[in-house]
């Protein structure tokens, strides 16, 4: 997947592509980490320039999530998302939390729309980037950011409530949950897998087949390379879904842990009166907003709210906490 390409630096060597560093960076307090994503955003920028990705304040807007950090970095989802922290501290990026809002219907992220008309921000909002003032595939989905702000806040609050006043009962849940729906995942995906490798030993039986054929003279030259073209790249495709899903199948089984990580964070933020973005991020996966449905008279948009680690949270009613649920009017 990547290629590295190692040569000595003597003279006449082209310069390889290299990333802007600004000077400044390499003395601030700051982790190497952060240094380095600072350059990749730095790099991004300009393409972002180019594009006239400018807000009205003159920063350059850019898209990089935590995911591709994560990724470019070779670092964990924490080390990430700690770089991002660090620079939003020093002043260096502002986060939006866009990237997180997605549309219930179509699964496209919501996009965040400034009003220019209006001298405050009360009326910021939200639309699905697939409803194209009504001439595209899907409904509004708009939300006001404030709503959302408010919403959101709430259910983190009293989430994190419930899961520290009930510790057990909510680690119980999480993993019988966990269990139930992995087991029925895991099924699926071992039965693809063992699916695919029956199809490869099939695959290549025909291959040998065909060659079989092809050299006691049965089958012409061209029809064999024909055919076992097509087998192969059969087999190919099939290799790499296999590959995916023995990773998928690997991955699952480190699941389990996360639920002590996310009670971490609950008692990291027990105590929270406000969101930030790096809060946001750390705490919440993603947030689905569905379209609004008219009950009573009153507008309802429901929303669900899938925290890192462990997803949806569910707070049961029985419990003394108040109601559960993410439904609300808006
Ligand atoms: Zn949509």
């Amino acid at each position: 997947m990547h290629k590295y390409e190692l040569s000595p630096y003597k003279n006449g060597t082209a310069v390889p592509a290299y990333l802007p560093l600004p000077r400044f960076l390499v003395s601030m307090d700051l982790s190497n980490d952060a240094k380095i994503l600072y350059a990749l955003f730095f790099d991004r920028a300009g393409i972002s320039r180019e594009n006239g990705y400018i807000e009205p304040d003159g920063r350059t807007r850019l898209y990089f999530t935590l995911e591709e950090a994560k990724e470019k970095l070779h670092r964990s989802r924490q080390v990430a998302n700690r770089a991002f922290q660090e620079q939003e501290r020093n002043n260096l990026i502002v986060r939006r939390k866009q990237g997180l809002v997605y549309c219930a219907d179509c699964g496209a992220k919501l996009y965040y729309c400034t009003c220019t008309s209006y001298k405050d921000d009360s009326q910021d909002h939200f639309l699905c980037s697939n409803y194209k003032s009504n001439t595209g595939s899907c409904q509004i989905h708009y939300i006001r950011e404030i709503t959302l702000y408010k919403r959101v806040l709430e259910c983190i609050q009293r989430t994190l409530t419930y899961v520290r006043l009930f510790r057990d009962d909510f680690t119980q849940e999480m993993l019988a949950q966990d269990e139930a729906s992995r087991k029925a995942e895991l099924m699926q995906k071992r039965k693809a897998l063992s699916g695919s490798q029956k199809r490869m030993e099939d695959l290549d039986k025909i291959i040998q087949r065909l060659y079989e054929d092809s050299v006691l003279g049965r089958l012409s030259e061209l029809r064999f390379q024909k055919l076992s073209a097509q087998y192969e790249s059969e087999q190919a495709e099939i290799r790499q879904l296999a590959v995916s899903l023995e990773r998928e199948i690997e991955n699952e089984a480190g699941q389990i842990a996360d639920v002590g990580r996310f009670l971490k964070l609950a008692d990291r933020y027990s105590d929270l009166q406000e969101l930030d973005a790096s809060t946001v991020n750390e705490l919440i996966h993603r947030i689905v907003i569905h379209s609004p449905e008219k009950t009573g008279g009153r507008k309802h948009v429901t929303i669900e709210i899938y925290f890192t680690y462990v997803g949806k949270i569910r707070i049961p009613l029985h419990k003394p906490e108040p109601v559960s649920g993410t439904e609300k009017p808006a």
